[in-house]
């Protein structure tokens, strides 16, 4: 048997590894693709000779940084489980993290670990080690130590290459488990359906903790044998200066909103560049608009989640709809059924996503249950997102199923109110969520972040959107806020809005 996610990788070496670039930083840093496989084999006969088994989880909290990368393909080799962990995670969560995943190893950056190993040992983790931004710490050290040439151990395409934990928007974070055929599938469509060549050059400015940065970004440039600029997060200048010499860049809305700020953004800038992908979150129809006005490029807009890789993609050649994730991508079967009855819906009919195909994981990590209930009997994942497919095919996310708002028997699709509310003069953005209230179960009600001095007033917008919407759609309060709490994938955190405003109708 082989290693059935590393073969892969092999097969799609360039055929002069140690002269094509894989990838370079700002600071100098440049990896051949035969440096990456030397880098990742050192890392995979370090985890071995630390006695992590086939099997073992080892849990990474530590900044983004080349080493990374070759820690992630160092487990895949020597057969462990990849677990990343967000780096904004606070000791108390890392040792719930810990807890759920029982890790054989956990790496950590040098600076936390005096916190992290008394939290790593509360949890029962045997093994601590550190690795930092530079790629120093003591596995790094333990690497150093190892010849490049490490026998990949064998692997199947069930087996599992990663837990990845979601993103916690909606409540607790669940451990999502990636098997080799889910990275390998997924990646490999990216590559043909983006058009992926040798040739590329991509802006990595995403975090490798996260589905987005580790698979869609940096696998997919590994299938193409194409090569990224690492950077360590959203620059929004640098990633302006780096456009004339690269080729495509992936990102979250917020990337795109950012560089929109920029004044040197213009079609010049962007005329080498031949992709702009984004996802993550929705991206505004506004967003998009301005972007191909600045730039020429229409921004290509695709739907995935943990579970689930990626699933849907704006086309490659054809239309680009703003405000559509485009079409299920090949492999992938996607339906939108009624929640109650499960009955598939027709075009336009609003309801349950469900996604099937070698995209979708294995299940959630130790919750049996969870698991069982998110799949229907023929395979399909159940989303949890609302939406809908249009006339053309075009599949549109109307927002979370958790999100959506039951209002006097009635149900408001958040998406549809923040829409006119964002339309308003002197509005800069909006969240609309549901508070619990006495007559009418939830109450519509709507955060919203002015736009400058010009800030509206509540009667202001309440009187115009009764123009605009039915009136069970209307929010019964307006509040106002500086900014939206958003997590690091720019995700508006709609849980923290309901909880800090939970007594608002005084129920
Ligand atoms: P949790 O499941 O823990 O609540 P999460 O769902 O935010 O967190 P992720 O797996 O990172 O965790 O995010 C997947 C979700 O992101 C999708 O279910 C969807 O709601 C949203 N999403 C991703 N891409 C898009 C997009 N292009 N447009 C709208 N929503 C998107
Ligand atoms: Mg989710």
């Amino acid at each position: 048997m082989s290693n059935h996610f590393f073969d892969l990788v092999r097969s799609r070496l360039p055929a002069d590894p140690a002269g094509r670039l894989f990838l370079e930083t700002p600071e100098g840093l440049r990896w051949s693709y035969a440096d990456l496989v030397a880098a990742s084999g050192r890392y995979a006969a370090a985890l071995a000779g630390l006695g992590v088994r086939p099997g073992d989880r080892v849990a990474v909290q530590v900044e983004k940084s080349p080493a990374v990368i070759a820690l992630y393909l160092g487990c895949v080799r020597a057969g462990a489980v990849f677990l990343p962990l967000n780096t904004a995670y606070t000791p108390a969560e890392i040792a719930y993290f810990l807890g759920d995943a029982e890790p054989a190893l956990f790496v950590c950056d040098p600076a936390r670990a005096g916190e992290l190993r008394s939290v790593a040992s509360s949890a029962g983790v045997a093994q601590v080690g550190t690795l930092d931004a530079a790629g120093e710490g003591t596995l790094a050290a333990e690497a150093a130590g190892q010849t490049g040439d490490f026998a990949d151990v064998a692997r199947a395409g069930d087996d599992l290459a990663a837990i990845l934990y979601t993103s916690g928007t909606t409540g607790r974070s669940k451990g999502a488990m990636l098997t080799h055929d889910n990275l390998a599938s997924n990646a490999l469509t990216l590559v043909a359906y983006w058009r992926f060549t040798a040739d590329d050059v991509l802006i990595h400015a995403l975090p490798v903790f996260h589905t987005h940065g580790l698979f869609v970004a940096t696998n997919t440039v590994l299938m193409a044998g194409a090569a990224m600029i690492f950077l360590p997060r959203l620059d929004a200048p640098l990633i302006l200066s780096l456009m004339g010499r690269a080729s495509a860049l992936m990102g979250v809305p917020t990337f795109y909103t950012r560089l929109l700020k920029e004044p040197g953004l213009t079609r010049e800038a962007a005329r080498g560049m031949r992709l702009f992908v984004s996802g993550s979150a929705p991206l505004l129809a506004e967003t998009h608009r301005a972007w191909q006005d600045r730039t020429g490029h229409p921004i290509l807009e695709r739907y995935g989640m943990t579970e689930t890789n990626m699933s849907t993609s704006n086309p490659y050649d054809g239309d680009r709809v703003a405000g559509t994730v485009g079409f299920p991508l090949p492999g992938v079967s996607l339906r939108v059924v009624d929640p109650e009855s499960g009955e598939p819906l027709g075009t336009d009919a609003v309801g349950m996503i469900e996604v099937r195909g070698p995209n979708v994981f294995k299940g959630y990590w130790r919750m049996p249950e969870k698991t069982a209930a998110e799949f229907k009997a023929d395979g399909f994942f159940i989303t949890g997102d609302l939406g809908k497919v249009d006339a053309r095919g075009y599949v549109h996310i109307v927002g979370r199923g958790k999100d959506l708002i039951i209002t006097g028997g009635y149900n408001v699709y958040p998406k549809e109110v923040e829409a006119e509310i964002d339309g308003l003069p002197g509005v800069l953005e909006s969240a609309v969520i549901g508070l619990a209230h006495r007559d009418f179960g939830e109450g519509v009600t709507a955060v919203v972040v002015p736009r400058g001095d010009a800030r509206p007033s509540e009667a202001e917008i309440l009187g115009a959107l009764q123009a605009r919407l039915a009136k069970f759609k209307l929010p019964k309060r307006v509040l106002f806020v500086d900014e939206l709490p958003r997590n690091t994938m720019g995700k508006v955190q709609k849980n923290l809005l309901r909880d800090a405003h939970k007594d608002l109708y005084g129920v």
